[in-house]
């Protein structure tokens, strides 16, 4: 039987992080560590593999030299799997530090205790880490807006215009680099929007699906126009495991689920659901709810992914379409979460950001 090996997870009390301890930890035969900082993102109520021997929960931060020095010496990692990051961008526009720190200098220093433990000098890995992989989590937010046409491919340039996309384009440079001077083993992917279940709050199809059950405004920036290309949480995390047993290093690949949906349609198809499964007192549909509000700056118009890359070379597809993802979010939402007519379910990361319609 194949050795227990030990992987850094970084930021796996977070949403897609958290989804992916969850299958992964119970398939593998690995013993992960998972490094999180908890901040308001973070969440361990997202995780159930807690009690797991192969399975340990270190609070702190990616920022933090020490801590990671201690981990790396401790653990001899094998595998990087690096999701932490500061991933809302209303909140890099009121205030981008938090996202130079740990988007950049937080991934800077993975990359730096992976060089030191894996390579004996550029180009040549030191013996016993010859397996080791570095994978980095990213977005297609790097690639920019797109126009009504065409779709974002590995190679389009990058062009990000948040200062979260900013911070993240860095990273993916700062890894693409370590692979290109010092031979890590590295693999990057971008993905579109995800959602599902463990999101916070904060982001577009929690918050529309809370503020309709609590009767509010249901938030939506500008025109509504605003395409989006969904992908549901759990077909994102199977692609992650494919780049992470098969992708080649230092190449990135795209995933998208291929459903580009406008915000108004998402908010739409969310209020049609609500009104089947728990219709409003008054009878009236959710939908009267939907409220435009002034758009967020430098807001790009539409992303879209080519997945071509993912789907013919690792053999990659997402399982679930926007309107069969959808629904199981909302009913996970219903089942799970706090809400006006549901005082059993619990809050979503650690604290109640205020309502926008962010994604
Ligand atoms: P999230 O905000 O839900 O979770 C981030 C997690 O990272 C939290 O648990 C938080 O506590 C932790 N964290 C933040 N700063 C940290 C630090 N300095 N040290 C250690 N832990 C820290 O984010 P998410 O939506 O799960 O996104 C995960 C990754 O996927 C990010 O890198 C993001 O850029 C990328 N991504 C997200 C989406 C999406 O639609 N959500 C799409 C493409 C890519």
């Amino acid at each position: 039987e194949e050795k227990v090996r030990n992987i850094l997870i970084t930021g796996g009390a977070g949403f897609i992080g958290s989804n992916y301890v969850n299958m992964y930890t119970s398939e593998e035969n690995v013993h992960v560590v998972n490094l999180d900082k908890l901040t308001y993102a973070g969440n361990l109520e997202n995780i159930n593999v807690e009690g797991n021997p192969d399975y340990t929960f270190v609070q702190g931060d990616i920022c933090d030299k020490e801590i990671l020095k201690s981990l790396f010496e401790k653990y001899q990692f094998q595998q990087v799997i690096h999701f932490a990051a500061e991933s809302h961008v209303d909140n890099s526009i009121l205030d981008p530090s938090a996202f130079v720190e740990t988007n950049i200098s937080g991934t800077f220093n993975l990359l730096q205790n992976a060089h030191k433990l894996w390579m004996e000098k550029p180009f040549v890995r030191r013996e016993g880490f010859e397996n080791t992989k570095f994978l980095h989590i990213s977005t297609d937010e790097v690639y920019g807006t797109l126009g009504k046409e065409g779709l974002f491919t590995e190679e389009t340039s990058y062009a990000p215009n948040s200062p979260y996309s900013a911070s993240k384009a860095s990273s993916d440079f700062l890894v693409r680099s370590y692979f290109h001077t010092y031979g890590l083993p590295v693999l990057t992917t971008n993905c579109s929007n995800n959602y599902g279940p463990n999101q916070h709050d904060e982001k577009l199809i929690p918050t529309i699906i809370r503020t309709a059950l609590k009767e509010e405004p249901i938030p939506i920036y500008g025109d509504g126009k605003n395409v989006r290309d969904w992908l549901y949480v759990s077909d994102h995390c199977k692609g992650i495991k494919l780049v992470l047993q098969k992708g080649r290093f230092g190449e990135t690949y795209n995933i998208g689920g291929r459903n580009e949906r406008e915000n108004i349609y998402i908010a739409q198809k969310i209020c049609d659901i609500l009104d089947t499964l728990t219709p409003r007192k008054n009878k009236k549909s959710y939908k009267d709810l939907i409220t435009f509000v002034i758009d967020r700056p430098g807001h790009d118009k539409r992303y879209a992914i080519d997945a071509s890359k993912i789907e013919n070379e690792l053999g990659w597809k997402a399982i679930e379409n926007f309107e069969s993802g959808i629904e199981k979010t909302v009913k996970w939402y219903l089942k799970n979460i706090v809400h006006e007519r549901n005082h059993s379910g619990r809050r979503l990361g650690n604290k109640t950001t205020p309502i926008d319609a962010g994604n």
